[in-house]
Order: structure tokens, then sequence, then C-alpha cells
């Protein structure tokens, strides 16, 4: 039976007795709803580990829209059920209170300004960072916190959020023991990104979804066949989601393994080993998010 604690102080004691016994720990955070992109982080952490635990917590400081956070869907108890039947034996919550008991600290790290921030990480800079303000240190935040409490462990990010990964493994560094593991981002046939945020789509918006994974399909294409110029592949995912219904955010290119906030130089003098595109878009109001590894 899952061991369901809706306090961080009786979670970090739960995870000190798995430590004390010398059990291995996986931890996934969530947000919660759920859906097989969570869920295979989940069954990962269980292979890889003796014990594994997952967290649900609806983190406000990340959410830079106050409808983005109210219409975000909760769905605690069918969750819980779906985290027992992964096998995850532990899962916790708390608030926001209980994970930041000196609030201020946690405002103040909202508030810094650019530099501080990219003291932080480099990864804060950019894209999500400059599109959606004060997310990623949200982010920052609370997972400083969920980190403490769980403790030395393997945590599982999944890769749909690629930003964030960079920018937890950055956070890891500041901890002794925990180790980021990225796991690859799950699919609905179509191609579209699992994500909490495709229940607020209708049916007809969820079709037009299809069409991101259609854009960094095209981009890795365009890469594979030769192109090396940013700008032509941006335009080329550009042209793949021309339609009336997706208001585009961005569409990037950007090296993996040494980010920054600006399209790096890629063309035949200079080559980018590596390269990732990205991108963010609207559709009936909901934000949505995607990438793709292009070598
Ligand atoms: P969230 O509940 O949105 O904060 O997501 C919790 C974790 O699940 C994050 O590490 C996400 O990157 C990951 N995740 C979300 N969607 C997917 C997906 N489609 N495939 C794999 N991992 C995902």
């Amino acid at each position: 039976m899952i061991e369901s604690l809706p306090d961080p102080n009786r979670a970090a004691q739960w995870c000190a007795q798995q430590r004390a016994r010398n059990h291995s720990l996986g931890y996934v955070p969530t947000m919660g709803a759920l859906h097989r992109g969570h869920l295979s982080l989940v069954e990962q952490a269980v292979r890889d580990n003796d014990v594994a635990c997952a967290s649900i917590f609806v983190n406000p400081l990340q959410f830079n829209n106050r409808d983005d956070l109210q219409n975000y869907p909760r769905t605690m108890q069918q969750d819980i059920a779906l985290l027992q039947r992964s096998g995850c034996h532990m899962v916790y919550s708390g608030t926001l209170a209980q994970f930041f008991p000196e609030v201020a600290e946690a405002h103040a790290l909202l508030t810094q300004k650019d530099r501080a921030r990219a003291r932080l990480s480099a990864a804060m800079r950019g894209l999500e960072g400059a599109f959606r303000p004060r997310h990623l240190q949200g982010v920052w935040a609370i997972v400083e916190r969920l980190f403490r409490v769980v403790g030395p462990c393997q945590a599982y990010f999944g890769e749909k959020d690629f930003q964030q990964t960079l920018v937890v493994k950055d956070l890891a560094k500041r901890f002794d023991g925990i180790k980021i593991v990225v796991g690859e981002t799950i699919r609905e046939p179509s191609g579209l990104a699992l994500s909490s945020r495709n229940q607020q789509m209708n049916a007809a918006q969820l079709r037009v979804a299809a069409k991101l994974y259609a854009a960094l399909r095209a981009a890795k294409q365009a890469w594979q066949s030769g192109v090396r110029n940013a700008a032509e592949i941006e335009s080329v995912m550009r042209a793949c989601l021309q339609d009336a219904r997706i208001e585009v955010e961005y569409v990037a290119l950007r090296d993996p393994t040494n980010w920054s906030e600006h399209t790096p130089q890629c063309d035949a003098q200079h080559p980018l080993p590596q390269a990732r595109a990205l991108l963010a878009a609207y559709i009936g109001g909901v934000r949505l998010l995607d990438n793709i590894s292009l070598d």
C-alpha cells in the first residue's frame, strides 16, 4: 500500500528511515494531474531504486498567470491510485507555508534581478526565462525545498521541460548525493507530448496541437539533410505552425550542452556538435511546450 503523507516533515522522516535501511531512493516531483509521462518517470524510479517516492504540489511560485494557476487540474485521489499502481512507495504533498515557513525568502528569490538569477543557473536565461518571468526561479525555489525534504536520491525529470532539466541539474550541484535522471518525452500517437494541460483542450484543438511535434520533426529533417542555419530551421518550424488557431510564442534552436539566451551561431564554418529545437505555443489559451534533439 502506498504511504500518502500530507506533510513534508513526515515525508522527510520516511525518507530518512529508508536511508537508515540503506535503501536507494528514487524521487519524482510533480504537480499532479498525472498522465503516462509522469508515470513513465515513476516506473523508471521504481526500476532503478530500492524504493521510489513522488510529490504532488501545484507550486504557486512558478505560475506567472493567476488564471493558469486557478485552472490547473487537480486530481489528487486519482493520482494516488495511479502512483500505487505504478509501484511507488510514498507520495507527499504540503502547503506553500509548510515548504516556506519564511515565505519572504521565497518571494525574495523570485524578485532577484537578472544577474543574480544567472548566478543561480545560466539556463534561467532566454526562452522560458524570457517568456515566463519568474517561472524558472519559482521552479528553483520549490525544487530546492523538495530536495531538502527527500535528501540524497536519484531525482527524475522529463525531457519535455528541457530548460527545466538544465536548471535542476545546476541546482543539484549544490546538494550532496542528488543525481538528476532525465526521462524521454511520452507522446500521444499523434505526436503531441502528454501534458496535464492537454485536458483543457477540446478534440479539435488537440488535433491542431499535433502540429507542434510535426514542426519539430520538420526541424530534425532539415538538420539531418544538412541545414545548419538556425534562422532557416526556425522558419521551417514556423511554416508548419501557420494556423490561425496556433499562437506561437517562440521557436528556437539551442546548443543543449552550452545553453545561451541567444541563438547560437551555427553554419558551415561554425558547426554545432549538437542542437535542440524548442518551441512554445498557445492553442485555445492553453500554453504548450515541446522540444526535440536534432542530432
Ligand atoms: P509537472 O507535473 O508538469 O511539473 O511535471 C512533472 C514531471 O513530469 C516533470 O519533470 C515533467 O518534465 C515530466 N513530464 C511532463 N510531461 C511529460 C511527458 N509527456 N513525458 C515525460 N515526462 C513528462
